[in-house]
């Protein structure tokens, strides 16, 4: 199916709809589902599609409240990342006056109902492997680890301040003292793996919510992620300036290594670790990336000095 056919399929299937379904099964926790909250993120949007049939058949139950909700589903028709604004930028105290910013407005409400939240999204370039992207704390380390959604996750410590300029669909219900998780499941599109692996961990969620037991015991069955920090960033400089082809979102890389293409301005890695979100963005016939430019060429991420809640949350 083609991204315009699973948002019909989604709608006919959703309640009280169209980009929202809501299952009431029971006074238990209230967990949100996110997919496509940028439009051509599209990979994990069967697998919230058959979370809803069974669901609605009965093959599946929760004995809470669940939302599943397609987060920009007019970027998705258009096949584009947001179509005024990013709306993981936006769930600001005043959301722009764009389609994004009244997106943002109309989720607000059912966010600020969750207890749990999980966004699932897919990177822009190939990836070596999914990941969590979100701050440390106890508490979502003990979700991220339960939920065993990815073995890598870069992580950062736990923001105190609230950035006035932006805030993202998991940072929103971070703020409100819930469980908002954010995880990069694979380059975007649509395929059969990424699909299984939404599926999995949509339902792993929706147990681990009703498991009686502590999450920190949940967790500690499941094996620990690496934990990986931001060491570098490489400013996108020169228009000219261009990585080689083919270069994967968390391969490793080493200091010194060259990443730009034989004959272009020498691009050279400073440090050990592994490469992140690499940009290839569009060019002229020079060669010259065409504006906007993104900030970063690219980014390098390695092992923090040790574990996350000694450095952060001790
Ligand atoms: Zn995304």
């Amino acid at each position: 199916m083609d991204p315009a056919a699973l948002l019909a399929a989604f709608r006919d299937l959703a309640r009280p709809g169209p980009w929202l379904h809501r299952h009431q099964g029971g006074d238990g926790p209230r967990v949100v589902l996110v997919v496509c909250t940028h439009g051509d993120e599209v990979g994990p949007l069967p697998a919230a599609i058959e979370l809803i049939r069974d669901l609605r058949e009965g093959r599946l139950q929760f004995a809470g409240e669940l939302s599943v909700l397609v987060g920009n589903p007019e970027a998705v028709a258009a096949g584009r990342r947001g179509l005024d604004s990013d709306l993981n930028r936006v769930f600001v105290a005043e959301p722009p006056d764009d389609r994004e910013g009244r997106r943002a407005r109309e989720l607000k409400p059912i966010l600020e109902r969750a207890d749990l939240l999980l966004d699932l999204h897919q990177t822009g370039a190939p990836t070596a492997s999914a990941f969590y992207i979100l701050p440390y704390d106890r508490a979502h380390g003990d979700w991220a680890r339960a939920l065993a959604g990815a073995p890598l996750w870069i992580t950062r410590p736990a923001d105190q301040a609230f950035s006035p300029s932006t805030c993202c669909v998991d940072e929103f219900v971070r703020l409100q003292g819930r469980v908002g998780l954010t995880l990069e499941l694979s380059e975007k599109g649509l395929d059969p793996q990424t699909e299984a692996h939404a599926g999995r961990v949509m339902r792993r969620l929706l147990e681990l919510a009703v498991d009686p037991r502590p999450i920190a015991e949940l967790a500690a069955q499941q094996p620990e992620p690496e934990y990986l920090v931001l060491a570098h960033r490489e400013p996108f400089g020169d228009p000219a300036r261009r990585l080689r082809p083919g270069l994967r979102n968390l391969e490793p890389v080493r200091a010194g290594q060259r990443l730009s293409p034989e004959g272009a301005d020498e691009v050279v890695c400073p440090v050990d670790g592994r490469l992140l979100f690499p940009k290839y963005p569009r060019r002229d016939e020079q060669g010259r990336a065409l504006p906007p430019l993104p900030e970063e060429l690219y980014r390098v991420v390695v092992p923090p000095p040790g574990h996350p809640r000694d450095l952060w949350a001790g």
